[in-house]
């Protein structure tokens, strides 16, 4: 039937980091046209294959469209009124630590907001966690390192302007395929744009580039270190740069000096001459931008590898300037919106630092809350771990599917059904993870709901909605709200909407601020509900004194001193080596059309069309030495668990290296799962987990 009607609607594209705005032209029949928005600044009216065809995955097939209670459908107050019972008795029995909420990047800024604040305000405890910890943890704990908060200090802008953008563990063609469209516009514009891509594969993104650096996987930091020493042996240290605004030089050139060009070359299996060039492009190139993703933060050495990257940039004053600056891109629709309402169990909101006293009594004071965490909660691995050796008694789940996303994903899947409640938001009836909750509550979906986003390059964008959630089907806030006012908290959790929600989430930044912070959107603090809802994209800081735009362009870095940090850091050995039992490295990523646990994408005949099935790829000497006919179903096998796939073999992936992807799920192909493969190490710093260095033996299945 029909679900709503109405004129084109300006909102958001609900997947990647790149954050486009999109036109939704409702038919009428539950479905909508959507097309690339002329008027948003992130992606002025381009859209990818997967933004395109958004209006093909509207229908509600596989919709959870009603509250389950042990598989029985019930009404929203007995399921709401059974979740705040088990979690009221969980923390009287066993104290606030023995709950945990695990969120998603996927959530609007106002239900990640109030999800964070009934957690660690009102329960007490830090144990929110969310598949961020999957994603950017690394960035966020390098950028904290070296810039005394997370802040990522350029825009898209700088990529177009630059003379020399390097791509690191980024697919950025298949990955932030708009971002990745404009980085093409401006290099075909200007031939002189200089594009580096380092990657161990050779994927879509290698072809755009100038020179392309496929190293061996995890040598990041000595090819960062060894840059450091190259510019400090080419004289191009910014010496009144660093005396002015940063902190740490001498140490890190201590670290880098070992770096020599032979010493890199036996580590990232790269030529020296490979080396020199690239060395040379980076001394040569003022304008320079280092992009990275993935392929840096999930790592057991992610913070390390973020930090060997900012070191170069700071040693050589590029950063905070137009054309110049290490930029993080972000994986998911909302990361950065996560980190800013301190959706992560070792942040605070809105960047205040969850360690300390004072920024803690600070919230709890704004929250009028009965008490404030302690301290740092369980990061996703082990918050999972938490579950599987009793510790948490009541779990709640929203908007993700840890049962196939994390590592070691078998061990999850038992380690949820082993806690004694768990309760799962979602907009999908059966997902991995909802098999195994007691309680299931409907979320509205993307479309469906209204509140803001905010992409990579720290723009806030408005979501809207276009049609009415189906069934009894809410949005999230609204639904942690309800629990929250179960649980008699009703006065802190009585918001009539989303705006109401934002304006509160801006004060608090503003009382940031205050304090020194550089996450500031306290000019949206007074926002109406007519201008919330006519709210054009816009980029932080958003205050009476700073508007946008970029961040350090004079120091100005958020450790107390103002300068920021040269970290010293060095190449460790690889968490988890290969054996002659366990040859191959298994590295796991993303394809071009399909998003996560492809509970959308997968609706969409010509996104399935791309990547029909899960795969291995592998080089042809591995497979031969395997048995591995090309297009044969191959065994991958890890001590974790094992996943049947057809073989891809290629040249593209590297001797001793096979790459599968992260998106089938039990409902696509029944063992297709990558994360039950994955070694659950994760790196000391971020808690971030290791995505793509597990090692594996793989045989003719
Ligand atoms: Fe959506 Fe990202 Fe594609 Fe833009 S680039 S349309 S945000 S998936």
């Amino acid at each position: 039937g029909a679900r709503s009607d109405q004129a084109v609607v300006r909102t958001a594209c609900p997947y990647c980091g790149v954050g486009c705005g999109v036109l939704a032209t409702p038919d009428g029949k539950g479905g909508a046209r959507v097309t690339g928005d002329p008027g948003h600044p992130s992606n002025f009216g381009r859209l990818c294959s997967k933004g395109a065809a958004l209006g093909e995955t509207l229908d509600l097939e596989g919709r959870l469209l009603h509250p389950l209670i042990g598989g029985r459908r019930s009404g929203w107050d007995e399921a709401i009124g059974l979740v705040a019972e088990k979690f009221d008795e969980a923390i009287r029995l066993h104290g606030p630590d023995s709950v945990a909420i695990y969120a998603s990047g996927q959530l609007l800024t106002e239900d990640y907001y109030v999800a964070n604040k009934l957690m660690k305000g009102f329960i007490g405890s830090a144990n929110i966690d969310t598949n961020s910890r999957l994603c950017m943890a690394s960035s966020v704990a390098g950028h904290r390192r070296a810039f005394g908060a997370d802040i990522v200090p350029g825009t898209y802008e700088d990529l177009e302007e630059a003379d020399l953008v390097v791509l690191v563990g980024s697919n950025l063609a298949w990955c932030h395929p708009v971002l990745f469209q404009r980085l093409s516009a401006a290099k075909e514009a200007r031939p002189g744009l200089t594009v580096v891509n380092i990657d161990p594969r050779h994927t879509a993104t290698s072809e755009l580039a100038d020179l392309e650096l496929c190293l061996r996987p995890g040598s990041d930091v000595a090819l960062f270190n060894g840059l450091l020493n190259a510019i400090e042996a080419d004289g191009a240290i910014d010496a009144d740069y660093v005396a002015t605004h940063v902190a740490g030089l001498p140490e890190a050139l201590g670290s880098a000096r070992r770096m020599t060009p032979a010493e890199v070359a036996r580590l990232t299996g790269l030529t020296e001459d490979e080396l020199a060039r690239f060395y040379s492009l980076w001394v040569r190139n003022e304008r320079v931008v280092t992009v990275y993703s993935q392929g840096v933060n999930q790592s057991s050495a992610g913070t390390d590898k973020v930090n060997a990257i900012l070191n170069c940039h700071l040693a050589t004053g590029r950063i905070g300037r137009p054309g110049a600056g290490p930029f993080s891109v972000t994986g998911q629709p909302n990361a950065m919106g996560g980190r800013e309402v301190g959706g992560l169990a070792n942040m605070l909101a809105c960047h205040l630092e969850i360690e300390d006293d004072a920024h803690r009594a600070v919230v709890q004071a704004f929250w009028h809350s009965p008490r404030i965490c302690a301290g740092p909660g369980l990061k996703a691995v082990d918050l999972f771990r938490a579950c599987a050796d009793g510790r948490i008694k009541a779990l709640w789940i929203m908007s993700t599917n840890p049962a196939v996303s994390l590592p070691e994903a078998d061990s999850v899947r038992a380690a949820i059904a082993a806690c004694p409640f768990v309760v799962v938001s979602d907009i999908m009836a059966e997902t991995d993870t909802t098999a195994v909750a007691d309680v299931v509550l409907p979320a509205a979906g993307w479309g469906e709901k209204s509140g803001t986003v905010t992409n990579s390059e720290r723009r806030i964008s408005r979501q809207r909605a276009f049609l009415a959630p189906p069934g009894e089907a809410r949005p999230d806030w609204k639904i942690v709200c309800d629990v929250a006012r179960r649980m008699g908290w009703g006065d802190a959790f009585a918001y009539e909407s989303p705006a109401a929600i934002l304006r509160e989430h801006a004060a608090l930044s503003g009382v940031a601020a205050g304090l020194g912070r550089g996450f500031d959107i306290s000019g949206l603090a007074g926002l109406t509900d007519d201008a919330y809802e006519a709210l054009t994209p816009v980029q932080w800081p958003i205050s009476a004194a700073a508007a946008g735009g970029r961040f350090f362009a004079t120091g100005g870095f958020y450790h107390p001193d103002g300068l920021a940090r040269m970290i010293a850091v060095e190449q460790g050995p690889e968490a988890t080596p290969c054996t002659a039992a366990l040859p191959l490295r298994l590295n796991t990523g993303r394809v071009r059309d399909h998003w996560h646990t492809m509970t959308r994408t997968a609706k969409s005949p010509r996104l399935s069309r791309h990547m029909a099935e899960p795969f291995v790829e592998m080089h042809p000497e591995d497979a031969a030495a395997a048995g591995i006919a090309p297009a044969g179903l191959a065994l991958v096998e890890s001590p974790h668990g094992r996943l049947v796939a057809r073989a891809v073999v290629t040249k593209r992936t590297r001797r001793g290296n096979v790459f599968v992807p992260m998106h089938w799920t039990a409902q696509w192909a029944s063992r297709g799962r990558a994360g039950a493969l994955v070694r659950a190490v994760t790196d000391p710093v971020s808690g971030q987990p290791d995505l793509k260095a597990s090692a594996v033996r793989v045989s003719p299945f």
